[in-house]
């Protein structure tokens, strides 16, 4: 059995050695061949020179280098096509992930279990604002789409061969990996944990970000927003038609409800508009067919890459 450990980073330097002994640790008293796959998605800091060196003393560790940054769910896409294990596990570089939990998510997947899913119990070292967003972004999604993406889970996961080769099939580029694996379905399990405070370095993910990510996961798995547009622009219509109703049995002066009623109308129209340009903006990227990223360098580890895409 080989397992394969996909890891995105960016600007990592500072976390990789602690990460890899820790990670080897387990690896080890798990029992399996392993291949551990760094995935350098345009890092600045040297963290590919520190990938080297690890490298260097452990045949193990292989490495990917994009050719610019191309963001998290990207990278880890990138290391889901190179991974070729039995199972592979996604985890962040920054110690967020505990490598430890890993013997509990392959004892899992050793009973059967496809996707063993991490999920956070209490998350440390963490701004409240990033808690209670991420609260809500959770229990929006599940409102908002079709699929059931599992509560408080994030991309720590160990997935079974299957279901890396379901997901690799999906080259969608406004990506959401956890949103796909929810979707392409699978026997699934949750194993729970403490998430700690990122070791060393700073967050890649502001509020800006995570609200783009947001985005990309509603209207990547649901056609709802647009139902709700519609639905208000026809609850819209019926409210002005009964106040123009309720203006004429009153004689109220008929400019000051025009005014009120042009500008509300006009933002209802410029908030469905947005979420069509939304779509539509999907449609114009995937039309163009670019491929997902573009590999720069290749370091090979451990059993050889998957390179066939
Ligand atoms: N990351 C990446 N590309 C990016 C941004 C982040 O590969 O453009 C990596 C990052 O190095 C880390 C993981 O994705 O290993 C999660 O990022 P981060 O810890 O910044 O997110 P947070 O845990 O704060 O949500
Ligand atoms: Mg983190």
């Amino acid at each position: 059995m080989l397992l394969s450990v996909v890891i995105p980073l960016l600007n990592e330097a500072g976390n990789l050695v602690e990460l890899h002994s820790r990670l080897a640790a387990v690896l080890d008293r798990i029992g399996a061949q392993r291949q551990i796959l760094f995935v350098d998605d345009g890092s600045t800091d040297g963290s590919l020179e520190v990938i080297r060196r690890i490298a260097a003393r452990d045949s193990t560790v292989g490495a990917i280098r994009l050719s610019r940054n191309f963001g998290h769910e990207i990278a880890m896409t990138a290391g889901l096509d190179a991974a070729t294990g039995d199972a592979t596990v996604i985890m962040d570089a920054d110690l967020q992930d505990p490598p430890e939990l890993i013997e509990e998510m392959a004892a899992r997947w050793r009973e059967g279990i496809e996707v063993v899913y991490a999920v956070r119990r209490r998350r440390d070292g963490e701004s409240p604002f990033k808690k209670w967003t991420s609260w809500l972004f959770y229990r929006l999604l599940d409102k908002l789409s079709n699929i059931r993406i599992p509560l408080d889970a994030g991309d720590f996961r160990l997935i079974d061969r299957k279901v890396r080769e379901a997901v690799g099939r999906c080259r969608e580029h406004d990506r959401f990996v956890r949103g796909l694996v929810a979707w392409a379905g699978f026997k699934t399990a949750p194993v729970i944990y403490d998430r700690p405070p990122r070791a060393a370095g700073e967050t890649k993910y502001g509020a800006l970000m995570l609200l783009l990510l947001s985005v990309d996961a509603v209207l990547g798995f649901s056609i709802r927003p647009l139902r709700v547009a519609s639905a208000a622009g026809f609850l819209v219509m019926l409210l002005s038609l009964a106040s123009a109703l309720v203006c004429l049995c009153v004689g109220a002066p008929g400019y000051a409800l025009l005014t009120a009623g042009l500008f509300f109308l006009g933002g209802v129209q410029m908030l469905m508009l947005g979420i069509l340009g939304e779509y539509i903006g999907r449609i114009y990227r995937q039309s163009q067919e670019r491929p997902l990223y573009f590999v720069a360098e290749t370091l090979v580890g451990g059993s050889s890459l998957n390179t066939a895409r």
